[in-house]
């Protein structure tokens, strides 16, 4: 200790000695490297390249990118990010040596073209553009033609030999500077742009409709025109000095940084602040010169339908803003080679460069300038999800990427446009132009649905069976209207969030579903619905169509596209050779299931919907509520018997007609699912929900069953509870009444051993709901076990089965090592965990919770779509924790909704989940998820906010 003590001081005192000297000697021989803020591109050379997006910008490093592969890109220069961030760290003020900086790259680009920045003869001009390291499309500012001046304009007639070209570059130079660096702008909604409204005066008086048709010597008369309202209107002169110019037009830019529409995007697509944008400065090139130059936009492969093949559009004698104005139509990339051929091989062989280098596909801006091609953008290409998957498929096939890239190309929720029907986009934008668009809800069932609207389940189900496609139209939905759901192709509510009812139900049938559409006003008795906003009144029998990836209502029947895969997995009605879609959809599974960790189950409560998810690959049943059950037609008898008996023995004798009905429900699943596990939930829902609201409801079961009307009324009155769902539901049924969990237990484990016997495999695992303290599921797991052991003695069956319990009342969460102690396994009813846990009522969230996520950002999602992973995520990863203490080999679920969400699917291989379990449709994205969580690995990010 203390021979070290004394090191430490001596060393020390050297050190105290030593450092001036070193310091001078530094100071001499080794001056600070200056920081470098300017990166130089074009003409042979290139500082930057694309892995440089946070320093130079998305645009930047691509320019950069393209100018080191040797591709014609006209030069210029990138001010980095860090000059954005010192600008607004220090009251708008630049680094020093910024200034030297940027002329010393000036003069390269000079030097490379040959002109000079200001020569009356031979002057160079450049475009002065933003570029963040995330697209930020439109959101900030660009100044084109820079360099132009009283003088300059007269070289630029020199060279072009067009006079009216150059004019009406300096009249648009002359406005967009008066606009983004001078700020003479409209300063109200409703006011007119002053150039605009300068430019149609002498189009006014000249007598013409057209810019065109404008000479140059008006186009001359126009830049002092627009000078003078600057002058007059903001009191400063429009500079000359083109270095003036280029300092106002750079400014403006990394001020564009902080104007309010990028603050708004940002916030929306979450992209901080502190990254700032770069500015490039770059050489300009025409594309309106004459007939030999030209612009064009194009992606290396189609980006709608991901087809190998070059895609895209250019008009001759044209600018940018004339292909994306739309006053004349472009031609398709492929006419080109009329045009100009070697222009057009040219740019075949940087498609290929550009797709061999990026290995992806590719968007790019090109100009033809008098015969040269430029190029003056590319970026990767943004795509349909069946592009998507196309793309990456067939990029493993040429090698370009490996089969784990592919897996990362595609997210995952861009499959449902794989395996639900969609509308044409065609169709869909000619009903917005056509005023059609009703309303917006939430998107709450995938997929595209017309119809006829019907406001009553059974009017739906009677439609359907007459063979008419039918939309099911309600404020909201019960249980009872689950055979007119099942009837509808889609399903409209008017109230209700994404685990409503309707949501959840329609989702698990594979029906298209817009939920909480609140700008519906529904008339049951007058059999009509109003939209608020429109003059609109539909009737029953009116045709609609909706859209339920998007959330929109449309007026009017649009035809849909059915998805092949869907045809070759549900339908069976194309074979798999045949489709080519299919293939790539199988393929890219197949990488996913070797990839993940996480299993796949589904919720499905009958055989044809464990058949079909089966066919997406589900491995097991996660949830079968029992109580979806109860609703077919001869089930609802026996149960509101059950439901209205006032002794034990009138229960037990109604639970008797429901267990040979029961079983063989159990039956089916398990002759469909194979031995896979089966997670078979105990009813849970208050039993009011089964008994008939309605007078004449009422009166009709009482006559069903012999009863007078005012005992049901009665009885459903006594049912009648303010908070039913924190009410007399879940396992607190089958506690006060065991009676109806012997039954079900019964049902099962009969079903199973019926099964084993004819030769057949069957795992149930019975779960209990709504549990929140150990004894509560000790009360049900004591039932459940005595029944399996009488059932196994009974029919000498050897029954492999496990009880376990849902997780889904913060209590339960929290005292998870006890639970675990009595549970073989837990899933995670995240639906009412996050109820409970946000004290938000998961039926009539809709209300506030959409202004919640977009308006408020409260929450980034709405939580009941993608798991609220810092609080509801808390107490997951507390459970899991606690659960495993207790016992190391409890197996971990999760059957919310959020199980088909892939950042939830996410979080749940981060928490060491076992599988996920979500409805059949979503089972092939939750696959996708899973793996791609593995790939992604464990972000450090989103667990602690
Ligand atoms: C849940 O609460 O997450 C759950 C799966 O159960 P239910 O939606 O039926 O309440
Ligand atoms: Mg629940």
């Amino acid at each position: 200790m203390k021979r070290k003590a004394k090191t430490t001081s001596r060393t020390s005192k050297r050190r105290a000695v030593a450092r001036p000297a070193r310091a001078k000697r530094a100071a001499v021989k080794r001056r600070p490297t200056p920081a470098k803020f300017v990166f130089t591109f074009g003409g042979g050379r290139a500082e930057g390249n694309a892995g440089m997006k946070e320093l130079l910008g998305g645009k930047g490093a691509n320019l950069h990118e393209m100018a080191g592969l040797g591709l014609p890109v006209p030069p210029g220069f990138t001010i980095s990010t860090a000059v954005c961030t010192h600008f607004y760290a220090n009251g708008r003020r630049y680094p020093s040596g910024l200034r030297d900086e940027v002329a010393q790259h000036l003069q390269r680009v000079e030097q490379v073209l040959g002109r000079t920045f200001g020569d009356p003869s031979n002057p160079l001009l450049v475009s002065v553009r933003s570029g963040a390291r995330a697209s930020m499309p439109g959101m900030m500012d660009t100044v084109l033609n820079l360099g132009l001046n009283d003088q300059t304009v007269q070289g630029v007639i020199a060279l072009s030999g067009n006079p009216r070209f150059a004019y009406d570059s300096y009249r648009r130079f002359v406005a967009m500077y008066g606009d983004v660096v001078l700020d003479l702008k409209p300063q109200s909604k409703t006011d007119i742009d002053p150039f605009e409204e300068i430019l149609e005066r002498k189009k006014h008086a000249r007598g013409v409709k057209l810019d065109t048709e404008l000479t140059a010597d008006d186009l001359r008369e126009l830049v002092a025109e627009f000078k003078a309202a600057i002058r007059e209107r903001k009191g400063v002169e429009f500079p000359e000095d083109p270095r003036e110019q280029l300092w106002g037009a750079i400014g403006a830019v990394f001020g564009s940084w902080m104007n309010d529409r990028a603050i708004a995007y940002r916030k929306l697509n979450n992209i901080p602040e502190s990254w700032g944008t770069a500015v490039n400065v770059q050489s300009m090139v025409f594309g309106n010169l004459g007939d030999d130059s030209g612009t064009g936009v194009a992606f290396t492969r189609d980006p709608a339908t991901g087809e190998n093949i070059f895609y895209g559009e250019f008009l001759m004698n044209a600018q940018g803003e004339d292909v994306v104005a739309g006053t004349r139509t472009p031609l398709p990339i492929s006419e080109l080679e009329k045009e100009n051929a070697e222009v057009y091989g040219q740019l075949v062989k940087i498609r290929r460069t550009l797709e061999r280098h990026y290995r992806d596909v590719m968007d790019i801006e090109f100009t033809i300038e008098q015969r040269r091609l430029y190029m003056l953008q590319c970026r990767v290409g943004k795509r349909t999800g069946a592009a998507a998957i196309r793309i990456a498929v067939e990029m493993v096939k040429e090698r370009l990427i490996k089969p784990n890239e592919a897996l990362l190309r595609v997210e995952p929720d861009q499959l449902n446009q794989l395996l639900r029907p969609t509308f044409r986009p065609a169709d869909k934008e000619q009903a917005v132009r056509e005023q059609r668009l009703l309303a917006r809800g939430l998107n709450a069932g995938p997929g595209a649905a017309a119809g006829k609207i019907m406001f009553h389940a059974e009017d739906a189900e009677a439609a359907a069976a007459r063979g008419e496609h039918v939309i099911l139209v309600r404020i909201e939905t019960s249980p009872e209207d689950i055979r007119g759901m099942a009837a509808s192709e889609g399903i409209l509510t008017a109230r209700g969030g994404m685990t409503s009812h309707a949501a959840l139900v329609a989702r698990q049938m594979g029906k298209v579903c817009v939920a909480g559409c609140e700008a519906l006003t529904i008339d049951y008795t007058a059999g009509e619905m109003r939209v608020a906003g429109t003059p609109a009144v539909l009737k029953q029998g009116d045709d609609i169509s909706i859209d339920g990836t998007t959330g929109e209502v449309f007026l009017g029947r649009m035809p849909t596209e059915p998805s092949e895969v869907v045809r070759v997995l549900i339908d069976r009605s194309i074979d798999p050779k045949q489709a080519a879609v299919y293939q790539q959809y199988a393929q890219l599974m197949q990488w996913a299931d070797r990839t993940r960790h996480l299993g796949v189950r589904t919720n499905a409560d009958l055989p044809d919907q464990c058949a079909n998810a089966l066919a997406f690959g589900a491995e097991g049943v996660g949830l079968c509520r029992t109580e979806h059950m109860f609703f077919g037609e001869e089930k609802i008898g026996p149960m509101r018997e059950m439901i209205l008996a006032e002794t034990v023995d009138q229960r037990r004798a109604a639970l008797a007609k429901l267990l040979p009905l029961q079983r063989a429900d159990f039956e089916g699943i398990f002759r469909v699912m194979q031995g896979r596990p089966v997670t078979i939930r105990t009813i849970d829902p208050p039993l009011h929900e089964f008994l008939p609201h309605d007078e004449a409801g009422q009166q009709a079961l009482a006559q069903e069953m012999g009863i007078p009307a005012k005992r049901v009324h009665e009885r459903v009155e006594a049912l009648h509870e303010f908070n039913p769902m924190l009410g007399f539901r879940g396992c607190r049924l089958g506690i006060i009444y065991p009676e109806i969990t012997e039954m079900q237990a019964r049902a099962i484990f009969e079903a199973a051993a019926n099964v084993i016997a004819a030769g057949g495999k069957a795992h149930p695992e019975v779960m209990i709901p709504l549990v929140g303290h150990v004894k509560e599921l000790q009360l049900q797991a004591d039932i459940v076990r005595r029944v399996a052991e009488d059932v196994k003695r009974e029919k000498k069956a050897r029954l492999s089965y496990a009880v376990g319990t849902m997780i889904e009342v913060p209590r339960g969460a929290l005292t998870a090592d006890a639970i675990a102690g009595v549970a073989e396994f837990f899933s995670f009813g995240t639906n009412d965990l996050t109820q409970m846990t946000l004290g938000v009522s998961r039926d009539d969230a809709g209300r506030f919770l959409m202004p919640y996520v977009r308006e408020f950002e409260i929450y980034q999602k709405d939580p009941f779509e993608s798991l609220d992973q810092v609080g509801v995520g808390a107490l997951i990863r507390i459970a899991v924790e606690k659960g495993r203490a207790a016992r190391p080999k409890l197996k971990v679920g999760i059957c919310g909704e959020h199980g088909g969400d892939p950042d939830s699917v996410m979080f749940c291989h981060r928490t060491g989940l076992d599988y996920v379990s979500c409805s059949p449709f979503r089972v092939p994205i939750a696959r996708l998820a899973a793996a791609r969580a593995v790939l992604l690995g464990t972000p450090s990010l989103g667990t602690t906010e």
